[in-house]
């Protein structure tokens, strides 16, 4: 589903700049669930952002589903990220001033879907995190937990073929955080291909497998039963 190779990327700042990542090769395919883990800092969510088509790598290639995603023009490539790409923030970057039900539709809303199918996959999709009965508050009136819900929801409503999380339980207390990730580990039972970035061991725990980076590098990728064997952690 995703191939990236010898990725890199710096940023520049006026005469500074900085290399994030240094050469990063690995490959998803459909269906895993992977943690991307590293100290703040190491290019986490530079790595995520570029997998989400948000931003560009310097050098490297990524291909997903089978496209090269490198180097398409701004149109294309938001065509590629609205159809294939669902995502999943810390901060839930819901819109506040909109109802859990329109939030969660509005993604259908840039694919040109029709306001009743609109409405129609979005209650769906709220059902599914258990929101039903929220569908007409607003994010305001709901908890962090049910915020990260709703935005789960919106991520699923277009149906993507990978769902992108950087950080989705940082900003949830640690109960909450299990919650939301089993959520993310049953939608991942259905198929979908997820990566989610976190710093945090115990949410990488949850996945099936975990690329540590380090220095702009993978130093470890490995499934979740053999980090936490290395670990000393029951498997
Ligand atoms: P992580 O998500 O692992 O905490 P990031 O990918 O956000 O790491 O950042 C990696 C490094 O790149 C950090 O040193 C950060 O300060 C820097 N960085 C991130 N985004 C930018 C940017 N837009 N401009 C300049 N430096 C950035
Ligand atoms: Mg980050």
């Amino acid at each position: 589903m995703i191939e990236i190779q010898n990725l890199h990327k710096s940023y520049h700042m006026g005469k500074n700049s900085l290399h994030v990542l240094k050469g990063i090769n690995f490959t998803v395919s459909e269906g895993e669930m992977v943690a991307i883990m590293g100290s703040s800092g190491s290019g986490k969510s530079t790595l995520l952002n570029i997998l989400g088509i948000l931003d560009e790598a310097d050098e490297g290639t990524y291909t997903l589903d089978g496209t090269l995603i490198n180097n398409l023009n701004e149109k294309v490539a938001a065509q590629y990220r609205n159809k294939f790409l669902g995502f999943i923030f810390q901060s839930f970057n819901l819109i506040n001033y909109k109802s859990a039900l329109e939030n969660v539709a509005l993604p259908l809303y840039y694919q040109g879907e029709k306001r009743n199918v609109r409405t129609e996959k979005a209650m769906h999709y709220l059902e599914k995190v258990g929101l039903a009965e929220w569908a007409s508050h607003l994010p305001n009136e709901l908890s962090g937990g049910q915020k990260q819900r709703v935005a789960i929801a919106r991520a699923l409503a277009s149906n993507p073929k990978v769902l992108l999380a950087d950080e989705p339980t940082g900003a949830l207390d640690t109960k909450t955080s299990y919650e939301v990730m089993e959520l993310i580990q049953e939608i991942n039972d259905e198929g979908k291909t997820i990566l989610i970035v976190t710093h945090e061991e115990d949410i990488a725990y949850m996945t099936k497998r975990i690329v540590n980076l380090r220095d702009g590098l993978i130093i470890d990728d490995s499934i979740v039963q053999q980090v936490r064997a290395k670990a000393g952690l029951n498997v």
